[in-house]
């Protein structure tokens, strides 16, 4: 469904992403693993577009899409920072992307109240997004991805500002609302526990090199060198 090929990427002389080939069935949440600095948003800024690659090929749906611009590629991003219009309500923030969508006004709106009660928004809907909490802005934030059905979601760190309780009850709703929408998606974090309960597969990179891909029993009982050993014997 998802393949990237032999990817490299280059800041100046400095090589960030060094060959990297990984592939995802649809439906799946990959999440990619490593320590801060490895390359993990470099990652990511390949794959939607805001950076061009140096080498390799990206493809999505059998189509390659390795130099499309970015809003052509049918891919949404969550950062780890609010990147909500701060002057608008929560309602407004969510059907700012249907706009470029050819929808009638009662579709948008049918859309967002969807959305609105996929993510429990009910009582925060009217309210501008300066007024609401860092957990609620980034369930903003997911819904604004989420609505405009991207063929694929990136996520880089989205929950890691918030404290530990808010952070699993987002997780688990995340993957809830995954299932129910078959979403693909991509979910960067550099926290073991997090990557082991959201990922049906990990992509555990070090150095911009990926290191093992598999699912988390396999890393744990079968690490496939000393890096993700010591990674995955470390606790958080
Ligand atoms: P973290 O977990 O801290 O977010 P990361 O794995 O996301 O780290 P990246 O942000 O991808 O790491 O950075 C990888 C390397 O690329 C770092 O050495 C960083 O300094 C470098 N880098 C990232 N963005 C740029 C840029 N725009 N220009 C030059 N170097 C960059
Ligand atoms: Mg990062």
């Amino acid at each position: 469904f998802f393949e990237v090929k032999n990817l490299n990427k280059r800041y100046h002389h400095h090589e960030v992403i060094h060959q990297l080939s990984f592939s995802i069935h649809k439906g799946e949440i990959l999440v990619v693993l490593g320590p801060s600095g490895c390359g993990k948003s470099t990652l990511l800024s390949c794959i939607n577009g805001f950076e061009k690659v140096n080498g390799g090929k990206i493809i999505l749906e059998q189509q390659d899409i390795t130099t499309r611009l970015p809003e052509e590629r049918n891919i949404s991003t969550v950062f780890q920072t609010y990147s909500l219009f701060p002057n608008m309500t929560v309602r407004q923030n969510l059907s700012y992307g249907l706009k470029f969508k050819k929808l009638s006004k009662i579709d948008s709106i049918k859309l967002v109240n969807n959305m609105i009660s996929l993510l429990q928004l009910e009582s925060i809907a009217d309210m501008s997004v300066t007024e609401i909490s860092g957990g609620q802005q980034q369930r903003v934030a997911l819904g604004r991805s989420l609505i405009v059905r991207p063929k694929l979601l990136l996520l880089d760190e989205p929950f890691s500002n918030l404290d530990a309780n808010l952070r699993l009850r987002l997780r688990r709703e995340l993957r809830k609302i995954q299932q129910q929408l078959k979403m693909t998606m991509i979910f960067v974090t550099h926290d073991q526990q997090e990557a082991f309960a959201l990922g049906d597969k990990i992509l555990l990179m070090n150095n911009g090199e990926l290191q093992q891909l598999a699912t988390s029993p396999e890393i744990y009982n079968n690490p496939a060198n000393q890096f993700v050993l010591s990674f995955v014997g470390k606790v958080n």
